[in-house]
């Protein structure tokens, strides 16, 4: 993609009748969007680097409410937060046609994609269900893994299995289907607030896993929080 032949008719018109709407954006998330696609994309920048802070003062908002909408528009695909630290965010945005909840054809078309052609949630709302919320939807994610441990591969019965954030709470991990697995209690201790890839190394140096299953997971982690391991709620719902 190249941001100098952007068509800033065609994205304003994306942006207001597509991405809005679709997505659900808040008036709060719309003004961060906005503001960073513009100190990005339309200056012909993928990346950029803010704080928070001074994103909260230059559009009125708190910092919690600035800090709670960059993190949904990461879960949506909008943008992608790349680093976090004292200096503030490093992220990547998206153009509108280029967030996966919403293709968009060249005309500015809506095309429905996944879940939604088939007639299930849009993937909007599953971007951002809280699958700990109900007894249905975290068993939608256990189902997911058809009994197996995310991490050993395992077999993991009702009773030693449970949800684990693959990015912890502590750094911010959500409850979304991205972030949540199905594994075995024993992982779940074990793994801690480690990063997940770390940990599957360790399992691996343990023989806990062969070097083919290794990759295997490694590629499947890659997918989950792509948003490509889609839990199945038909079932739940
Ligand atoms: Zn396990």
């Amino acid at each position: 993609m190249n941001p100098k032949k952007l068509n800033p008719g065609l994205l304003w018109m994306q942006f207001e009748d597509v991405l809005v709407p679709r997505l659900g954006l808040s008036v709060k998330e719309r003004a961060v969007y906005s503001y960073l696609l513009r100190h990005s994309l339309v200056v012909g920048k993928v990346r950029l680097q803010f704080a928070v802070m001074a994103l909260a003062r230059t559009l009125g908002l708190s910092i919690g409410a600035a800090r709670q909408a960059v993190r949904r528009l990461d879960e949506l695909g909008a943008l992608r937060v790349l680093k976090r630290s004292k200096s503030g965010h490093l992220a990547e945005m998206r153009l509108p046609e280029k967030i996966r909840a919403i293709r968009l054809r060249k005309n500015g078309v809506t095309v429905t994609t996944g879940a939604m052609a088939a007639g299930e949630s849009p993937a909007a709302s599953l971007e951002t269900t809280d699958f700990l919320k109900t007894w249905a939807l975290r068993k939608a994610i256990h189902d997911r893994e058809r009994g197996a441990c995310f991490y050993c591969l395992r077999r993991t019965p009702g009773n030693v299995r449970c949800l684990d954030h693959v990015v912890p709470r502590v750094r911010f991990g959500r409850n979304s289907c991205r972030n949540l697995v199905s594994c075995c209690l024993e992982c779940n201790s074990r793994k801690g607030d480690r990063p997940a890839p770390d940990f599957l190394r360790t399992l691996y140096r343990l023989g806990h896993l062969t070097p083919a299953e290794l990759d295997v997971r490694l590629r499947a982690l890659k997918d989950l929080t792509a948003g490509k391991l889609r839990p199945n709620l038909t079932a739940t719902s």
